[in-house]
């Protein structure tokens, strides 16, 4: 890791037995949460109409993908299917998930407070009046960011009437700040990293006693939110007669910045699936902070500058130097295994796929297709998901531009 090099790590703590932080109740809490505010959602977004107000993906089995992937020469034995986060409504990411339901969180946990909700019973679409909105607009709220996570809680922020402020680093791209500011976000930039971005607005957050920080370094609401994903999921296998059993295992495969996402999916899939869900997460060379602080031990004690990495990837929502302790810790007994990819394997992917099946991730996402070797040895009884973290809000004009820098020359 230290030269750069792309490397395959088993966990070897994978099913050890110890305590996990988050019970199942805590889960249903949070996905009931999500469904009290599906009636608001559905008003706010209209587009989220075919879901009921939830912010879902689709579910879809990507055959021709797979077919060109064993071109490439990976031979993968099972089912292949796509987790189209890349789509999901409002933030375009998977931080759909868990930066949405931290703002719903708060929100509700205010509008109880103030008598703006009378209960959990209350229409929660009264939260769209415009006095509820002028009541929001004395709330602030901040995150920092490489910009998807700020995309998600300014978006979502702004369309209850708060006043947002996102900070981000210097990997953030040009257009996740221009359409924050749009939608009338504040975006502060930073020349250095995410860490920094991360301190800097939590110590601003920190002054104002209006002012609600997501931090995702350390956030259990994110983490619920993200778990949230896995009763849905095996709701979709169930639909497409797809078991998960000890005959018929299910690898997953997520890519990974500082922990949140993939490890809260993880840790939602493990509670329903327990050993026959395999999970892995996919890092770029740059920037693999969380399998460094896992097969180190030290978590967030240890950074890939440590290492002398750059931190520096084109993959901007992985441009994480530093994982989160609270979601290593979670889940240092239930990631099967990691991967690391270089950056110039992305756009591979990311024009593999839309030539295969005409669909569109960003690079962060296409990430997860390299840890697909980790499941080469799998039975042929396996299904795999690929988790596609991000992609719908990249504008046409990037799009074009990354789908003409690749054309399809193999897996590996
Ligand atoms: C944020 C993000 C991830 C990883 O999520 P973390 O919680 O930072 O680990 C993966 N893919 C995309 C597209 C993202 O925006």
């Amino acid at each position: 890791m230290r030269a750069g090099e792309e490397i395959c790590w088993v966990n070897p703590r994978c099913g050890e037995p110890g305590p996990l932080p988050y019970t199942d109740a805590e889960i249903t809490d949070a996905e009931n949460r999500l469904r009290r505010f599906a009636p608001l959602i559905l008003r706010l977004f209209p587009e989220t109409a075919a879901t009921g107000g939830l912010i879902e993906s689709p579910l879809t089995e990507i055959p021709r993908m797979r077919a060109a992937l064993r071109e490439g020469g990976l031979a993968l034995p099972g089912r292949l299917f796509l987790k189209r986060d890349s789509e999901l409504a409002v933030a375009g990411s998977v931080k759909a998930r868990g930066g949405i339901y931290e703002v719903l969180k708060h929100t509700e946990d205010l509008a109880l407070a103030h008598g703006l909700l009378r209960d959990t019973a209350d229409d929660y679409t009264r939260l769209a009046s415009p006095a509820a909105r002028a009541f929001f607009g004395n709330y602030k709220m901040q995150v920092g960011s490489t910009g998807n996570l700020g995309m998600s809680i300014g978006i979502m922020s702004a369309a209850l009437g708060y006043r947002a402020t996102v900070h981000m680093s210097a990997d953030a791209k040009d257009w996740k700040k221009a359409l924050l500011r749009s939608r009338g976000v504040t975006v502060t930039e930073y020349a250095g990293d995410y860490a920094k971005a991360v301190k800097n607005g939590r110590a601003e957050s920190a002054m104002d006693p209006a002012s609600y920080f997501v931090d995702d370094e350390n956030s259990k609401d994110l983490f619920l939110g993200y778990a949230t994903a896995a009763r849905r999921l095996k709701a979709q296998l169930d639909s497409l007669g797809v078991a998960v059993d000890e005959a018929h295992p299910l690898y997953v495969y997520i890519p990974c910045g500082v922990g949140g996402a993939p490890g809260g999916v993880t840790y939602g899939l493990k509670r329903l699936f327990g050993e026959n869900v395999r999970c892995f997460f996919a890092e770029p060379t740059m920037a693999p902070c969380v399998t460094l602080g896992l097969l180190t031990g030290e978590f967030e004690k240890i950074s890939v500058q440590d290492i002398g990495l750059s931190g520096k990837t084109q993959a901007d929502g992985l441009a994480v130097g530093r994982c989160s302790g609270l979601v290593c810790r979670a889940v240092c007994r239930l990631v099967n295994g990691c991967a690391t990819v270089r950056d110039e394997r992305l756009p591979v992917y990311q024009n593999a796929l839309w030539c295969a099946e005409g669909l569109f991730i960003e690079p962060s996402a296409a990430a997860a297709f390299h840890a697909l070797a980790m499941g080469a040895a799998a039975p042929e009884t396996a299904a795999h998901i690929v988790w596609a973290t991000g992609g719908s809000l990249v504008p046409d004009a990037v799009r074009r531009g990354m789908l003409a820098d690749a054309h399809w020359e193999g897996a590996r």
